[in-house]
């Protein structure tokens, strides 16, 4: 018989699963804490309930069917795993820490490769291979806290994959990291290279988490060249769908914007920018480009960063710049490849 996976049940499935055991309710609530907030691997772990109930339950079930198949630490405390599920394919999830903050914030991946392809990201070289479940996609953060003992407080879904190619176990996944997790919507983003009517599809879910749009170009001339999908949902088409999400939600947006040296960090994008975000709810998070092998892209220098950025804020906006985090370990945006790389 093969046995229930408990890692993704909600309470109530939980409840279901063990009514043939004769238990009170009551365990399923122990069961349901064990598994999201203290983080077991097994059954055995679980010692509030008694040994018979155990070995009874471990005839039905088991907590995961996953494995940590390579762990790597960068230098700044970044932590990449490699995520195997049962059918052998693998996917990178990425754990962040700040100094300066208690968060903990995981980088999910939603798709093992990316049919999205774009020209300057290492995922979307593997083309596209399947999309994950929204089980796998939480088992990666109960991967982290298991091997951390940490509880994951923030979720970014900017791993592998196309969110909004996936979004029906999106949407799942963000209200069981909502409801068991006890992870508030306002601590999970999703990021979308911008697919427009999936973008309304969201909007209309008035779904308090934050979403992040990677525009990266704005003339769809230079986002055509290095985003495929810009040719199916140009710039404008997706703008009006971001609208509709800020219009139905109330929430501010995130605009992404890849740095790429004399391709998107000059004066004139700066300026297109600011033109095209005008009548837009956002804050805007720069990202210098990170290397990826198969591409002859080049980071922006420093001053240029400071330049676009000094332009945008002078349109009222609010600009950050993303730090790299784990360069060393190839865990920085659009370094992950979710496969082992020979060395
Ligand atoms: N597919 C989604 C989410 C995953 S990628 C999306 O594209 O939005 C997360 C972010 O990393 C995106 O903004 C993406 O454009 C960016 N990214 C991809 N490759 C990169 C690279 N080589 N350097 C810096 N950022 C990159
Ligand atoms: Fe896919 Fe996002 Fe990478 Fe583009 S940037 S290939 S959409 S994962």
């Amino acid at each position: 018989m093969t046995k229930t996976i408990l890692s993704g049940l909600n309470i109530n499935e939980i409840e279901t699963l063990i009514q043939p055991l004769k238990a009170s309710p009551y365990r399923a609530k122990q069961i349901h804490n064990w598994i999201y907030f203290k983080s077991v691997s097994n059954i055995d772990e679980m010692t509030d309930l008694s040994l018979k109930f155990r070995e009874q339950l471990k005839d039905i079930a088991q907590v995961t069917n996953c494995i940590i198949k390579k762990k790597q630490t960068s230098k700044d405390g970044t932590i990449k795993y490699l995520v195997e599920y049962p059918d052998g394919e693998c996917v990178e999830t990425v754990l962040m820490r700040f100094d300066n903050r208690a968060n903990l914030t995981a980088c999910v991946s939603c798709q093992v490769g990316c049919a999205v392809n774009c020209s300057f990201c290492a995922t979307g070289k593997r083309g596209f291979i399947r999309n994950l479940n929204y089980k796998e996609i939480i088992e990666q953060v109960l991967m982290i806290q298991r091997d951390t003992n940490l509880k994951v407080t923030n979720i970014v879904f900017m791993g592998q994959g196309e969110p909004m190619l996936n979004l029906d176990n999106i949407i799942k996944a963000i209200e069981i990291f909502n409801t068991s997790f006890q992870i508030s919507a306002r601590r999970m983003t999703v990021s979308t290279s911008g697919i427009a009517n999936k973008i309304e599809d969201f909007a209309k879910l008035n779904s308090q988490s934050t979403l992040a749009w990677s525009l990266h170009a704005p003339f769809d001339n230079i986002r055509n060249e290095i985003m495929a999908i810009n040719k199916k949902y140009p710039i404008n088409d997706v703008k009006k769908a971001i609208k509709k999400y800020i219009d139905i939600t109330g929430n501010r947006v995130t605009i992404e914007y890849l740095l790429i040296k004399d391709l998107t960090d000059t004066y004139e994008c700066a300026k297109g920018l600011v033109e095209l975000l005008k009548d837009i709810k956002c804050n805007i998070n720069l990202i210098p480009y990170n290397p990826v092998t198969e591409n002859d892209y080049k980071k922006p220098s420093g001053t240029s960063v400071m330049k676009f950025k000094c332009i945008l804020e002078h349109s009222g906006k609010k600009v950050t710049v993303r730090l790299e985090r784990g360069a060393d370990i190839d865990a920085a945006c659009g370094q992950l490849r979710g496969k082992v790389v020979q060395q």
